[in-house]
C-alpha cells in the first residue's frame, strides 16, 4: 500500500484551510497553495487562530499547537509541492478551474503521488480522467467545517485501484475520520439525502402546512435530529443549497430535486441565511442555540435551556 507521509493542500479556502489543519494536527508536514498570497496569509491566520482556541479549550498543549502549526507551509508556485506523497486539490468547485489545476501540478508530481479530490458534485471519474494517473486518483469528500465534522465520504472513479482506496481510507482513519463509500453520482451520500429533506421542508413551509420553528422543532424533538432543516439551511447558506439542488436536477432529471420556488426567492432577495444574518430565521435577533429552543430529551450532556411553548 503506498504510504503518504506527506500531504500538499491546493486551494486555502474554506475547505483547504481545515484540511491542512487538519492534516498537521494529525501529524503530516503540509504544504498549502493557492493563487494569491493574501488568500494564503488569511488562511494562515485561521489556522493560527483554530490552534490557539483548542489551546485555550484544552483539547491541545500549547507546544503540540506550535508543532502543528510549525509543519505547515505556504506558497503559490506549485513547485513547493515536489515530493509529495499525495494531493488533497480543495480548489474552487469548477471543472476547469480542477482541470487547470492538475495540469499545472503535473509536472511536480512523483509517480507513486496519490491525488483526491474534495469536489461535492464534479463526476470523479471525469476529473480523474484529466490527471495521467486515474488509478491513483479519489474522491475524498470532507464535510464543512472539515476539522470539526466526523464524517468523510470516499469515492472511486471507475479506474481508482485498491491500493489507493486502501492508503486514502488509513488516511482518513489517521485523521479521526469515520468513513462512507459513496459511488461517484452527483452529490454522493450526504448531500443527496440532505438536500431533498432541506427542499421538502422548505416545500412544506412554502405550502404553510407549517412554521419555520414548528417544522424544526418536528424534526428536532420528533425525529431526533440535532438541528431543524430550515435552520440547517440557513447555515449551509441558501445560496449553496439551491446550487445543489439545481445541479441534481440537471443531472438526474427527476422533479424531486427541482429546486421550491421559495428558496429560490429567499437566494433572489439575498437572504442566504446566518452569512446574511436573515434567511429562515433572522439573524439580527438572538435565537439561542439549537438545544436551547428545542431541547431534545434524550440528548443527554447538554443543561436543556427552557422548553418552547406550543408550536
Ligand atoms: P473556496 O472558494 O472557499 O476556496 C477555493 C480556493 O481555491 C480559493 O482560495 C481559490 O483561490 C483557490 N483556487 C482557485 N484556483 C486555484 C488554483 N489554480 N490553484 C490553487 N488554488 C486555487 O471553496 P471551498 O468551499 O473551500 O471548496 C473547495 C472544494 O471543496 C470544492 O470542490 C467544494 O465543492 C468542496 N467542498 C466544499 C464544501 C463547503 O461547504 N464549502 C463542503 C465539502 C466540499
Amino acid at each position: 500500500m503506498p504510504s503518504i507521509r506527506t500531504i500538499a493542500v491546493i486551494g486555502a479556502g474554506q475547505m483547504g484551510g481545515g484540511i491542512a489543519q487538519l492534516c498537521a494536527q494529525s501529524g503530516f508536514p503540509v504544504v498549502l497553495l493557492d493563487v494569491g498570497d493574501e488568500i494564503l496569509n488569511t488562511a494562515i491566520t485561521r489556522i493560527s487562530g483554530g490552534l490557539e482556541g483548542r489551546v485555550a479549550k484544552g483539547r491541545m498543549g500549547e507546544a503540540e499547537a506550535a508543532a502543528a502549526f510549525a509543519r505547515i507551509s505556504i506558497g503559490t508556485d506549485p513547485s513547493i509541492i515536489d515530493g509529495v506523497d499525495l494531493v488533497i486539490e480543495a480548489a474552487t468547485e469548477s471543472e476547469a478551474v480542477k482541470r487547470a489545476v492538475f495540469a499545472a501540478l503535473a509536472a511536480h508530481l512523483q509517480p507513486a503521488t496519490l491525488i483526491v479530490t474534495t469536489t461535492s458534485s464534479l463526476s470523479v471519474t471525469n476529473l480523474a480522467a484529466a490527471t495521467d494517473r486515474p488509478s491513483k486518483f479519489m474522491g475524498m469528500h470532507f464535510l464543512n467545517p472539515a476539522l470539526a465534522v466526523p464524517l468523510v465520504e470516499l469515492v472511486r472513479g471507475l479506474a481508482t485501484d485498491e491500493e489507493t482506496f486502501a492508503a486514502i481510507r488509513g488516511l482518513a482513519r489517521q485523521l479521526g475520520k469515520t468513513t462512507v463509500v459513496a459511488e461517484d453520482v452527483p452529490a454522493f451520500l450526504v448531500n443527496r439525502t440532505l438536500l431533498v429533506m432541506i427542499n421538502e421542508a422548505v416545500t412544506t413551509l412554502h405550502k404553510g402546512i407549517g412554521t419555520a420553528r414548528s417544522i424544526d422543532a418536528a424534526l428536532t424533538l420528533g425525529a431526533g435530529h440535532s438541528m431543524g432543516p430550515l435552520e440547517l439551511a440557513d447555515l449551509i447558506g441558501l445560496d449553496t443549497c439551491l446550487i445543489g439542488l439545481q445541479a441534481l436536477y440537471e443531472k438526474l432529471a427527476h422533479g424531486k430535486y427541482r429546486p421550491c420556488p421559495l428558496l429560490v426567492k429567499h437566494v433572489e432577495a439575498g437572504w442566504l441565511g446566518r452569512k446574511t444574518g436573515r434567511g429562515f430565521y433572522d439573524y439580527s435577533k438572538s435565537l439561542g442555540s439549537p438545544a436551547q429552543r428545542f431541547p431534545i430529551p434524550w440528548s443527554g450532556g447538554e443543561q436543556p435551556g427552557p422548553v418552547a411553548g406550543d408550536l
